[in-house]
């Protein structure tokens, strides 16, 4: 135990937790941060990992603030989107329609999360390993009593604990929980044509497909679906082949390089995302349909404004100061929850002319220039 008493500690080291850590040990504040399983920063060249973000411009400026962008040898970039309905309706726009060089950056999560780390090791915080057993709070501090018995004192302690999180509980935070029946199927493949930079995007009637463009002639799908199970147990095969027949073989015969794994699909809503001395962000403090990518990016964002707000606080926990990070947050996550969860119901919905009526709206979308521009504008974060 390095401190008597810590401005931060933040419980789980994932994408979220590993920004704002280092985040705040930038400003000079006195960090520890605690992690059951800290990531593998070797042999990361030898496979690939399904698991990646979109990851906007804002947060990429935000990583490389850190020192912890990953190797740009395994960044794929989005430089435009093409968006197709489940009845004919189709919408593309490209980060040139909005001056810009790409729309997001594709990533996999083991780099994002070893280049995080490579920074903590050099830094100033304190990185402990295991759990907790239970945090009180006063007005004045939070105690938290790890697993090793040993007891620290902290200003504030940070929830980055990821969607069942614990400090969420222990803080009493209750939080609405609706499943939405699917779970997201990932796995990449290498296709036999170059995907050209375009992130595709198909309403299937109820399952929505996505293949994002990693570096190289790679492309790491997101299918979220209700009957994960008919796609895990096909063979490498017989996914690559269904993958690409979906998608009309717009990029050729598809090879798989990493099995598919799947994760349920949960909209987690808490009634508020601070306590007495106590703060959520990432999943901890929000999940959202994965159909626009954003969920690591709101986490993102979460850990950038939460460290802007507590930059210059003599008291990182003072009540006011996490009621006005509340308050700035809030409208930022509805809007994305509101936004991915109204168009997720809108192309679930099996009303007559509805297939129609939401087809004819994409593609009348994609003929208007400004709103197009717009389009562009909003996916890179302006
Ligand atoms: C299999 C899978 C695939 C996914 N694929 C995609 C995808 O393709 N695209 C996408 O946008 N999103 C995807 N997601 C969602 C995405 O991973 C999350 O939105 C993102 O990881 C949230 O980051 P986080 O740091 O808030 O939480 P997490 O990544 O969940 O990190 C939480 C961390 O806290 C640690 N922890 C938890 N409890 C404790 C405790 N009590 N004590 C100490 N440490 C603790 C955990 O070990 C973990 O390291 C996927 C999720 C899963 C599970």
């Amino acid at each position: 135990m390095r401190y008597d008493k810590y401005q931060a500690i933040i419980i789980g080291g994932g994408l979220v937790g590993a920004s704002l850590a280092l985040a705040l040990a930038k400003q000079g504040k006195r960090v520890a941060l605690l992690e059951r399983q800290a990531p593998a920063l070797e042999g990361l060249e030898q496979d690939w990992d399904a698991r990646v973000y979109a990851v906007s411009p804002a947060n990429r400026r935000f990583l490389e603030s850190l020192g912890a962008w990953p190797d740009m040898r395994r960044v794929g970039t989005i430089a435009a989107m093409d968006v197709r309905g489940d009845a004919g309706g189709r919408i593309d726009f490209a980060a040139r329609d909005a001056g810009a060089e790409a729309l997001a950056w594709i990533a996999e999560n083991r780099w994002l999360l070893a280049a995080l780390w490579r920074r903590l090791r050099d830094s100033e915080v304190e990185l402990l390993s295991g759990g907790a057993q239970s945090l009180q709070t006063t007005p004045l501090e939070a105690r938290l009593s790890l697993d090793d018995g040993r007891t620290l004192r902290a200003e504030l302690v940070v929830g980055a604990d990821g969607a069942n999180s614990w400090v969420r509980g222990q803080a009493g935070l209750e939080a609405a929980v609706k499943s939405y029946g699917q779970s997201g199927v990932v796995a990449n493949f290498a296709c036999e044509t170059a995907h050209g930079g375009v992130a595709r995007q198909w309403f299937l009637g109820g399952d929505i497909l996505a293949w994002l463009p990693m570096a190289g002639n790679r492309i790491s799908m997101v299918w979220s679906t209700s009957d994960s199970q008919a796609l895990l147990s096909l063979s490498p095969e017989e996914l690559a082949r269904r993958v690409a027949e979906v998608g009309g073989g717009l990029l050729g015969a598809f090879e798989t390089i990493t099995p598919a794994a799947a994760f349920p699909l949960r909209l987690i809503r808490p009634e508020a995302v601070v306590a007495e001395r106590v703060a959520l962000v990432g999943d901890a403090a929000h999940t959202v349909h994965p159909l626009a990518g954003q969920g690591v990016n709101l986490g993102f964002q979460d850990a950038a404004q939460l460290a802007e707000s507590l930059g210059a606080a003599p008291d990182c926990g003072d009540w006011m100061l996490l009621r006005s990070h509340q308050r700035r947050r809030r409208e930022a996550v509805a809007a994305m929850q509101l936004g991915c969860d109204g168009l997720y119901q809108l192309f679930q919905a099996r009303l007559p002319g509805l297939p129609w009526l939401r087809n004819a709206g994409l593609s009348l979308t994609g003929c208007l220039k400004p709103l197009k521009r717009q389009l562009a504008r909003q996916a890179i974060g302006y």
